[in-house]
């Protein structure tokens, strides 16, 4: 079934999750984070026949930070194959933080899953390619298939704000290099991972993602696959479970839309065959959601019973 969505009913749905922006506060352990404007909240629903309907500013463009962990694994599952990837990353969710290092100080210290960023790292670690800058254009190519926009690149202030600033992150590559489960250089991998996290797009172009996730990995337009269905069914599995940090759980139960989110305040979220969903609201909660985003994302759900449970 096809739904429409209702214009006015979303910029309504908007205006009520930005009361919360209050409750909130915004990313600023990435100095060039700490910018947004906490009141900010945009979001856009793309759906299988190419329409789009969106509320707020949608011409805000919005660093993926930890949403790129979805499209990196997706990548690298495409490049090496599950065998490969999971023998170095696990399957589990977590209740730690998505920067703790505690878990690594245990045997076996492979990284509990893809999603946090111990795991995030070894996944861009197998991105394949002969130096920094190929790995990266190999990502931004498959970025922009999937956003179906060529003009799709990084913020150079946001990577380097986050490069100069990422000690916990390269701690994380030090004990995982220590246990053998990285090999690379360490500032190289720095470098690459900071990019990745500051590739910037808008709310549609997150949305179209979602909807070729939505749509087990085929191109909405050409219905040409742009990844294996499984790599899709992964992807949306990983959402499901740890995609909204250690809150994943209360999400899965109030929202129930596999979804990931960033500490820049976006949200990519895909419902299964019916449509993808791009947001954007800096104000974040103590987990390093969006906080109005997930208000938005509620009253949605409710509204149109997206849920998939
Ligand atoms: N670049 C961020 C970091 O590694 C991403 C974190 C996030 O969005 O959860 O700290």
């Amino acid at each position: 079934m096809m739904l429409v969505y209702n214009q006015e009913e979303l910029v309504r749905f908007v205006e009520e999750a930005k009361q919360y922006a209050r409750y909130g506060k915004v990313a600023d352990y990435i100095p060039a984070l700490g910018k947004a404007d906490p009141n900010e909240l945009s979001i856009a629903i793309y759906t299988p026949d190419g329409r789009v309907v969106d509320a707020g500013d949608v011409t805000v463009k919005v660093t993926l930070q930890s949403i790129s962990k979805i499209i990196a694994l997706a990548l690298v599952l495409i490049d090496r194959g599950e065998d490969e990837v999971f023998h170095k990353v696990g399957m589990e969710p977590t209740d730690y933080p998505f920067h703790s290092i505690a878990k690594l100080e245990e045997k076996p210290a492979k990284p509990l899953n893809p999603m946090i960023n111990a795991g995030a790292l070894v996944v861009t670690s197998m991105i394949q390619g002969s130096s920094v800058s190929e790995r990266l254009e190999r990502l931004l190519a498959f970025v922009r298939r999937l956003a179906g926009n060529e003009c799709i690149s990084y913020s150079d202030e946001v990577a380097r704000s986050e490069f100069e600033t990422a000690f916990l992150n390269r701690s994380l590559c030090y004990f995982l290099k220590q246990h053998r489960i990285i090999d690379e250089d360490v500032e190289e991998l720095m470098e690459l991972y900071t990019k990745q996290c500051a590739i910037e797009m808008t709310c549609i172009d997150l949305a179209r993602i979602g909807l070729v996730l939505a749509l087990d990995g085929r191109d909405p337009h050409s219905s040409e696959p742009l990844m294996p269905l499984d790599v899709a069914r992964i992807c949306k599995t990983f959402m499901v479970t740890c995609g909204m940090y250690n809150s994943s759980g209360e999400f899965a139960i109030k929202v129930g839309i596999p979804a990931k989110s960033g500490v820049s305040g976006g949200i990519l979220a895909a419902v299964p065959g019916r449509c993808g969903i791009g947001v954007f609201g800096p104000a974040l909660d103590d987990k390093g959601n969006s906080l109005t985003g997930v208000k938005l994302l509620e009253r949605l759900s409710k509204t149109y019973s997206l849920s998939i449970f």
